[in-house]
């Protein structure tokens, strides 16, 4: 008899479940917060991307509440057709102010924004030159876009400048891409030696901010305002989801490179827009981020104390500059048992493994959140302290 067609999936899985590799997904109990309910358990929160707290602040939820009541739960239509509201021009022209450009334009997402963007400007006669550490985001628009792909060893200008010496004479354009801040390991991108990098080599010079919005740079206008980059830097990509608390993504650069992306960007053009009450959130975020920046103070002051913690108990903590800090483990099923028993124990810091991270750079990843309080930290550091003693990672 032949077999049920999924059964391959199901066969996959069970490898997984062999290799101890298998994951079940936490369930989040309460609101998002330093200290939270996940399946049953009030665990210390070191998770989130949550880096000012701000899925929980008064004004954010307030705005919320107001713009349902006056525009209702949804948009109703993507952008081009029906769906584009005068609150989604405003958050656009906030964004835009903010971050000292011309013009931006806003995706329901952060992934969206980077794929949609990549895919939009370039065609298979160009040439994308990418960190090997990038998001998934950008990789999965340099494949859409059929363009070329290039890719250097992380963080390292100068295999960077010998790809593009490689790539004299070539044809077509050429897009230098970067993360920020890098999701996995908290480092930050070398912008300013890319960004002279793509002025000598005449390349698009894009950056994704996701990790770096709200949190770097002057009231977290990110890494281009981190490193006085301004006017130097063709796209920026910054999201909603993490730091401002909400949901999106966004792209800053040119009038005319925003209204070409409202004309070519697929998830703009396919996919229905954010209810009013997500863009109103947002733009409550940016006046929060302008009027309290003791936030990021705040952020910054645990980010050191943590991470000072960690390695004095011996952890090794890899090349993080930022509130994203690994506590490195190797092995994948060590670094799944180690967050399962520190979850146990009253922590919740995620394990990451194949494909997330590279195989044999397995880790679990901490961050800390302006609202953690020392108390909260203190005790973090005291479970995972034992627990990695236990398991022999320090
Ligand atoms: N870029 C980076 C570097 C990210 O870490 C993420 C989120 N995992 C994204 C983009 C996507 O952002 P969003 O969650 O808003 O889709």
């Amino acid at each position: 008899m032949p077999s049920a067609p999924l059964q391959f999936l199901s066969d996959e899985l069970n490898k997984l479940r062999e290799q101890k590799l298998y994951q079940k997904l936490r369930i989040l109990e309460s609101e998002q917060r330093p200290t939270a309910r996940f399946d049953g358990r009030e665990v210390i929160n070191l998770s989130s991307n949550n880096y000012l707290g701000l899925t929980t602040h008064p004004r954010l939820k307030q705005k919320a509440l107001q713009a349902i009541e006056q525009w209702g739960v949804g948009s109703g239509a993507v952008r081009t057709i029906a769906g584009t509201m005068s609150l989604h021009m405003e958050l656009e022209e906030k964004i835009a102010r903010f971050k000292n450009v011309e013009a931006s334009v806003v995706f329901q997402s952060g992934f969206t924004a980077n794929a949609g963007t990549v895919q939009a400007i370039l065609t298979r006669d160009d040439v994308i030159i990418s960190d090997e550490l990038n998001h998934a985001s950008i990789i999965d628009g340099c494949r859409l876009s059929r363009a070329e792909i290039k890719v250097f060893p992380h963080k390292d200008v100068e295999a960077c400048e010998k790809v593009l010496k490689e790539l004299a004479g070539r044809k077509g354009r050429k897009l230098l891409v970067t993360d920020g801040v890098f999701s996995m390991d908290g480092d930050i991108a070398p912008l300013p030696g890319l960004v002279a990098l793509a002025e000598k080599y005449g390349c698009i010079m894009m950056i994704d901010d996701a990790h770096a919005s709200g949190v770097l740079g002057r009231n977290g206008r990110g890494t281009v305002d981190h490193y006085g980059l301004h006017g130097r830097v063709d796209i920026q990509v910054g999201t909603l989801s993490k730091a401002i608390g909400a949901l999106g993504g966004y792209v800053c650069s040119t009038r005319d490179t925003i209204e070409f992306l409202y004309h070519r960007a697929r998830p703009f053009l396919f996919s229905t827009s954010h209810p009013p009450s997500v863009a109103a959130t947002c733009i409550a975020a940016f006046e929060v981020l302008e009027e309290e920046p003791q936030l990021i103070e705040a952020l910054w002051t645990n980010t050191r104390s943590f991470k000072e913690g960690l390695k004095k108990l011996g952890f090794n903590t890899g090349m993080s500059e930022t509130p994203i800090t690994p506590v490195m483990v190797g092995d994948a099923a060590l670094a799944h048992q180690f967050s399962r028993e520190l979850f146990a124990a009253g922590v919740f810091a995620m394990s990451l493994g194949f494909p997330t991270v590279p195989v044999g750079k397995a880790r679990i990843r901490t961050i800390v959140t302006a609202t953690h309080t020392e108390d909260e930290l203190r005790r973090a550091l005291e479970i995972l302290g034992s627990v990695g003693k236990k398991l022999g990672i320090i």
